[in-house]
């Protein structure tokens, strides 16, 4: 079985709320800390949402770039997915893709259209087009984010139609999102991997309490673990966490069930990546 990548979801896109989120990273230092921090505890990829100063969600360029000027400058290695959504609604279709600009080696690809919280995320297939054009031109690996099983066969009909780039498709299975109405259960991830090819990277992304019975789940099914105050914000019942504790925990889950964990250089190999830190 391939080495385990281990994802951190730092910050997400919910708007700031210090009383229902104390825990969340939202000024842009704070998510540089826990980022860093994430990296130090196992994690060798980054999904990254970008915020003002006040923590307002933002697609804006700048916003991005401080967040990855700031990682490397205290030396951390590991990719950076940057999201490609909507900024919490602020963002519509091109203006969401402005973090291309920066050539990240990886960044979020949302394969289409669902309801998600109360508004509806849109991606019609004329955008998807677009999008996977806009990627493959900045050169940048696309995590196909599918929340529904026709977002895998949007996926796939892009790939016949030759718009994502070579290699490995990586799939981010994003499951349990409320307003979605899809479950987060292992029956629906055995149908969904079962829709793509077998040489898929693919993870979980499960949304609160889900996310610790899926990280075990996939270490021992063959995937990858996205885990991450993004998609949970709690260790357990009643306990906050930090992302770092969360990434700790898939550490000592993974030696538990003797799957090794991957390290920065395995990653970009099994992500199809060219090796740069971008
Ligand atoms: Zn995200």
């Amino acid at each position: 079985m391939d080495p385990l990548i281990i994802q951190c979801a730092v910050t997400g896109s919910a708007d700031p709320d210090p009383q229902r989120r104390p825990n969340l990273p939202v000024a842009p230092e704070a998510i540089i800390d826990e980022s860093v921090r994430a990296w130090r505890a196992g994690a060798t990829l980054l999904h990254l949402h970008a915020r003002e100063d006040d923590g307002t969600p933002t697609q804006g360029r700048d916003a991005f770039a401080r967040l990855v000027d700031g990682i490397r400058a205290a030396g951390c290695d590991a990719v950076l997915n940057l999201s490609c959504g909507t900024a919490g609604g602020r963002a519509e279709r091109d203006d969401r893709l402005a973090p291309l600009e920066l050539r990240p080696e990886m960044a979020s690809f949302d394969a289409g259209t669902i309801n998600f919280g109360e508004r509806i995320f849109e991606g019609d297939l004329p955008f998807l087009r677009r999008m996977a054009e806009a990627f493959r031109r900045s050169g940048v690996r696309p995590e196909l984010e599918c929340f529904d099983t026709g977002h895998v066969g949007l996926a796939l009909q892009l790939q016949r139609e030759g718009l994502l780039s070579a290699g490995p498709l990586v799939v981010q299975f994003v499951l349990g999102v409320p307003g979605t109405g899809v479950p987060a259960t292992v029956r629906q991830v055995e149908h969904l991997r079962g829709l793509v090819p077998g040489d898929t990277r693919w993870f979980v992304a499960a949304a609160g309490a889900a996310q610790l019975p899926m990280t075990a789940y996939c270490i021992l099914a063959g995937g990858h673990v996205r885990t991450g105050l993004e998609d949970n914000l709690s260790y357990r019942r009643g306990e906050r966490a930090t992302n770092a504790q969360l990434v700790e925990r898939v550490v000592r889950l993974a030696a538990e069930l003797e799957r090794p964990v991957a390290d920065a250089a395995q990653t970009r190999a099994l992500l199809g990546l060219g090796g740069g830190a971008g």
